[in-house]
């Protein structure tokens, strides 16, 4: 019989298979995910389980029990290759079809791809690595050694926490980052100050400003040495490259849905076919306290917006309207960030950034339209409140410890 059909089974797809038993489906589930594993947490990737304080085991979002007894069936290792609307069916990499009554896509997003002169795109050597899934951190792992002299091209916050697990594993490291700052596209110039110097202070070479001109490869096809637009030649052993990513949105296009970065989708998560709902970092939603759409990469969005799924699935449409949060983990700093900062107008610093003890708000026109908590966490649930109501908040305010976050949260 026709199934509830999830594509793709990262953070998004697991939750929403499981989120739609939930909300009261009586029918079949299915689950498809092309990774030959079950589903698992993707933050720690750059985090403890590249330091090797963790096991696969523990990544793991839900044990097989837990997809067992909401009867999902789980269907791993399998692609789904396109999709058949006008029977309602798909088409997977095993040959067998699968009909759905409704679908929802979670094809999540993928590295882009570093272009360099001295690359071949379709030969990538064997110490060129990105870093999305377990076995990318296997393909890092033999190269991953004291000692060993890693370049990350990217300093976002997958380059950056790479840098901060490869100098406790004591590799020497460099960071090259084409913008004139770390972090230059999310924070503003005092939190990337922060955070440059954190990694100076590690060991880090941080340098900004830097264009890769060209890529030199040994006898043996891996690279050798980068080199820059002002002629640095920089030797390595293992080159990561976290420059972003790309929606998986192929098998949407593909079928003819509206695709604009990422799957275009309503408050309720349909695209623009109403029985294909789009969820995660491949959808491109509206979002209400902007007014605008955006498209997120965090795991937070992803499971949130599982849920609309499946409430909207169930006949209890709920419109999606959250703050985007997320965080990051360097050394001993914890960042939490909520809300977006692009077309800030102003940015008021609380406490002490010299202690490694401060949030950053960013304000647009008097309200606060985010703010970046670095080992705030106790403060990070006001900061949200604070996010989404909106309200003029007088800057000096923000800045004075003596006032407290509650008393201008609520
Ligand atoms: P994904 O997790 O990418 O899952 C999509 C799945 O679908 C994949 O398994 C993919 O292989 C599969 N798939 C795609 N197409 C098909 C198909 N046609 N058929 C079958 N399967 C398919 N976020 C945070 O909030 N905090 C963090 O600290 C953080 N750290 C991160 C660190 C790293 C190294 C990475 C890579 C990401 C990090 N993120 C973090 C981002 C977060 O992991 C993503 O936003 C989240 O995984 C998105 O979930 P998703 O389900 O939309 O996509």
């Amino acid at each position: 019989t026709a199934a509830v059909v999830v594509v793709g089974a990262g953070h998004a797809g697991a939750e929403a298979a499981t989120a739609v038993r939930q909300a009261g489906h009586v029918g079949r589930i299915v689950l498809v995910g092309d990774e030959p594993r079950l589903p698992y947490h993707r933050p720690p990737l750059s985090k403890a389980y590249l330091a090797g304080t963790t096991t696969l085991e523990a990544l793991l979002l839900k044990q097989q029990t837990v997809y067992d007894k909401a009867e999902v069936e789980l269907r791993t290792g399998v692609k789904v290759e396109r999709i058949e609307r006008e029977n309602k069916r798909m088409v997977l990499s095993d040959r067998t079809t699968l009909a759905y009554s409704r679908a929802i896509l979670a094809t999540g997003s993928r590295p882009r791809p570093l272009l360099a002169v001295g690359l071949d795109a379709g030969n990538i050597p064997s110490n060129l690595c990105y870093l999305r899934t377990t076995d990318d951190v296997e393909r890092m792992r033999g190269r991953f050694v004291e000692g060993a002299r890693l370049l990350i091209i990217g300093a976002g916050y997958i380059g950056l926490e790479v840098a901060a697990v490869a100098r406790k594993a004591g590799l020497h490291v460099t960071v090259l980052e084409a913008q004139p700052r770390v972090l230059a596209r999310v924070a503003a110039p005092s939190v990337s100050a922060f955070f440059e110097s954190l990694h100076r202070e590690a060991g880090v070479d941080i340098r900004v400003g830097a264009n890769i001109e060209s890529i030199t490869l040994n006898a043996a096809g891996d690279v050798e040495a980068v080199i820059t637009n002002d002629g640095t030649q920089i030797e390595a052993d293992l080159v990561l490259a976290g420059i972003g990513v790309i929606p998986n949105v192929e098998l949407a296009s593909g079928a003819g849905l509206v695709v604009d970065n990422g799957i275009v989708v309503n408050q309720f998560t349909q695209s623009s076919d109403p029985d294909i709902l789009a969820i995660g970092d491949c959808s491109n939603h509206p979002n209400p306290i902007y007014g605008r759409r955006i498209r997120l990469e965090s795991v937070p969005n992803a499971l949130e917006q599982a849920r609309i799924a499946a409430a909207f699935i169930c006949g209890k449409p709920q419109a999606y309207a959250s703050v985007p949060w997320f965080w990051s983990d360097q050394y001993d700093v914890k960042l939490q960030m909520a809300g977006l900062s692009q077309g800030y107008d102003l940015a008021i610093t609380r406490g002490s950034p010299a202690s490694k003890s401060f949030t950053t708000f960013y304000l647009q026109n008097g309200i606060v339209i985010s703010a970046d908590c670095v080992n705030r966490a106790p403060e990070f649930m006001l900061v949200k409140k604070l996010v989404a109501s909106r309200r003029p908040i007088d800057p000096a305010l923000l800045a004075d410890e003596s006032v407290t976050l509650k008393s201008l949260a609520e």
